[in-house]
């Protein structure tokens, strides 16, 4: 595996000529690449799951990962690990969080068999009316073990050693803790992302015959739920998703074929998401008509006591 220092590979997610499977020979190697902000490990991705037809799902993350305010007083201070070799600086790992292929193993397998033995319980039980759904064997998951594995990093640059001893680690380390508990050192963040290669995929399709179990893209999924306000036809909804493809996604880059469904979502795709984005807006809807009444009600109870409340679509002027 080729290891990454701090001071150099940096891709920044902004350059969107960028073909990550070229720079960073991602068909046979995966490989570590650091970024300056958790927006460019998003960026990143994204591109990566464009250009390889595939999709990750979060498995696990530390709590507010991507902002972590941690104390480093109580992590231990590091020269090297899996995603960095020894370049001098020493650096706090503050957070980890992993995704896994779509097409992983099923996390959710116990309560699946927990679902289903439920279930059997009430159909054997008299007079029960509860409706059942039979649940399928899930087809998405194929036990593959590809996964992308994200570090929130602090690295103590003014730290750096120049050559590499145990004692001048052990003493640089204990220049660190001190200058921390003194409030001296802050560190610089960094994030450090594990993209999987190619090959690493197991069990499923990949490239371009992969698109066709693709989920729909996150920005897709937000366009239908701001357009069904002013949009309901599936026809309609459909052409303004591929105008929004082919001439804003993909302005720069080789717009993926019609058959990646991430980007060129089935007519029944759109329907439903375009049915639950006026489904939760009927809701907020009758949401804010509750909280006015709501509103009136403690106006008579409380008269003394000032209430304003400005309900949604009205200006205050
Ligand atoms: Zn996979």
């Amino acid at each position: 595996m080729d290891n990454i220092s701090f001071s150099y590979d940096k891709i920044s997610g902004d350059d969107k000529s960028l073909s990550l499977l070229q720079e960073s020979n991602l068909i046979n190697e995966g490989k570590w690449i650091c970024a300056e902000s958790y927006e460019e490990i998003l960026a990143l991705i994204q591109n990566y799951e464009t250009e390889t037809v595939s999709k990750f799902s979060c498995y696990s993350a530390d709590k507010n990962f991507g902002n972590i305010e941690a104390s480093v007083k109580h992590h231990k201070i590091r020269w090297e690990d899996d995603s960095v070799p020894f370049n001098g600086v020493p650096f706090v790992i503050v957070g980890s969080k992993v995704f896994d292929c779509m097409h992983g193993r099923d996390r959710k397998v116990s309560f699946k068999e927990e679902y289903k033995m439920r279930c059997n319980d009430r159909k054997v039980s008299d007079h029960s009316y509860f409706k059942s759904y039979e649940m399928i064997q899930d087809a998405k998951k194929f036990n593959c073990s590809s996964q992308i594995k994200i570090k929130e990093v602090l690295k103590f640059p003014d730290f750096k050693i120049i050559e590499d001893s145990k004692w001048k680690r052990v003493t640089s380390s204990k220049k660190i803790q001190e200058a921390i508990s003194k409030n001296e050192a802050v560190g610089q963040k960094i994030f450090l992302i594990f993209l999987p290669s190619m090959s690493s995929h197991t069990g499923h399709f990949t490239g371009n015959a992969a698109g066709i179990s693709q989920p729909i893209d996150a920005r897709l999924k937000e366009e239908i739920f701001t357009s069904s306000e002013f949009i309901t036809s599936v026809d309609e909804m459909r052409r303004r998703l591929e105008i929004i493809v082919t001439r804003e996604i993909f302005k720069n880059s080789i717009c993926p074929s019609k058959s990646n469904k991430r980007f060129f979502p089935s007519k029944k795709t759109i329907r439903s998401y375009t049915l639950e984005a006026i489904r939760k807006k009927r809701y907020s809807n009758i949401d804010q008509e509750c909280l006015i009444k709501k509103v009136e009600q403690w106006k008579v109870e409380n008269p003394h006591r000032r209430f304003y409340l400005r309900p949604k679509g009205i200006s205050e002027n």
